[in-house]
């Protein structure tokens, strides 16, 4: 969740990064904007509220490889909207209750479960009965044993589960993952990485709830920190410790607001990150090493990421600009496609869901002994 905070505009005209541009490397990102092939893979989108109505299905219109095929809804009223809006036939819309329903419709390959999340399990389960293949948005879902259920389910069915990990095909993100693994300022020590946003919604909404949500701004926004110390490590926490401060715990009664959390790698890397729904400075993060530092700020935004280096050099690929906020998006769904059409695994299983649920239920457990929690 950015775009509703901040706007790649806004983010330009306050930002004077001069130094040069590194070279795009790599085949890593796929071509979304040639024209496609013949047959595109069907998606159906479950849940369509603010993520589905403004970047994913915008976004479906940008692939290469896939199309909207179909929806599932709970409100009658969004689903005739939808059907006339994007052409859909009526044997493709579906509500909660009948999407199982699906395993007749050879029209959809893949469901995309835009859901709140804990909600998520139980709409992967049933696709995958369905026999469909299943991205669904982060966090995976709201405890490790729910998540190893989604897992369970799509293997049984052996159907592809990847998660929604959209940085995962920002270029911006992935070369950071390349400064690091090929040590380009040498060995890495710290990392610093945060998520802080306002959450500008009524208390009413989900997201206040724990029973759909999970939790607050960790599992919202602070599971991007997480990822990125993860993906730039590419090594596992084997230790974490949180805490928290509420400062309005009437509206944050039931999740948390604030959260401060440090992690500690195998290599002797520690990582210090934090979340917020009350305060404001978006998405980051800055890799150090011992011979030099490079970072992304912003890092996490739908689009206008760009970093520097401790050389001098920017961090930016100005080509991804014409999908602009929809890129990674479409990005993330031609690479599913890609992994289902061609039986090849995906980067952000589901697997990789778990692993960061697992972490951030620890941190919670951190928060409320007091101890440091260990991962091993
Ligand atoms: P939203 O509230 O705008 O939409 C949720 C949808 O789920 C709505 O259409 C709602 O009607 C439906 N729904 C079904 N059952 C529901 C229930 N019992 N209670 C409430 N709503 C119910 O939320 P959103 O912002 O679109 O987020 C949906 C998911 O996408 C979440 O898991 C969120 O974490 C994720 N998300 C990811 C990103 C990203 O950048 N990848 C950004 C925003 C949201």
């Amino acid at each position: 969740m950015t775009a509703r905070f901040q706007t790649r505009r806004d983010f330009i005209k306050t930002t004077a990064i001069a130094a040069a541009s590194v070279p795009l490397v790599g085949a890593w990102l796929p071509n979304v904007r040639a024209a496609g092939p013949d047959k595109k893979l069907g998606v159906a989108l479950v849940g369509l509220g603010s993520l589905s109505t403004h970047q994913i299905a915008p976004a479906l219109q940008k692939t290469k490889y896939c199309r909207l095929a179909g929806i599932v809804t709970g409100t009658p009223a969004k689903a005739e909207k939808w059907k006339a809006q994007y052409n859909l036939p009526d044997r493709s819309i579906y509500n909660y209750d009948t999407m199982e329903k699906m395993a007749d419709n050879p029209d959809i390959d893949f469901i995309y479960v835009v859901t709140p999340n804990a909600l998520h399990a139980e709409h992967t389960i049933k696709a995958a009965n369905a026999g469909k293949h299943v991205l669904c948005e982060k966090p995976m879902e709201v405890s490790s044993e729910k998540c190893q259920q989604m897992i369970d389910a799509c293997k049984k069915a052996g159907r592809q589960l990847a998660i929604g990990y959209r940085c995962r095909f920002d270029p911006h993100n992935i070369e950071c993952i390349r400064l690091a693994r090929e040590k380009v300022f040498g060995d890495l020590r710290i990392i610093e990485a945060c998520f802080d946003i306002h959450l500008d919604q009524p208390p009413s909404a989900w997201r206040f709830h724990k029973a759909l949500s999970g939790g607050g701004c960790l599992m919202d926004v602070g599971v991007y920190a997480l990822q990125a110390t993860r993906f730039i490590m590419g090594e596992e926490p084997i230790s974490v410790s949180g805490m928290e401060t509420k400062t309005d715990p009437v509206k944050f009664k039931e999740v948390d607001e604030s959260i401060v959390w440090q992690e500690k790698f195998p290599s002797g890397v520690i990582a210090y990150c934090s979340a917020s729904y009350n305060a404001r400075l978006f998405g980051r993060y800055t890799a150090i090493a011992d011979k030099g530092w490079f970072e992304l700020n912003p890092g996490f935004y739908y689009d206008g990421n760009r970093g520097r280096r401790s050389d001098g050099k920017e961090i930016r690929f100005p080509e991804v600009d014409p999908l602009g906020e929809l890129y990674q998006f479409a990005a993330e769904m031609d690479d599913f496609a890609q992994c289902i059409l061609n039986h090849q695994p995906t980067r952000v299983p589901g697997e990789e869901g778990l692993r960061d649920v697992k972490i951030m239920t620890a941190i919670y457990e951190s928060v409320r002994t007091g101890k440091t929690i260990n991962l091993t």
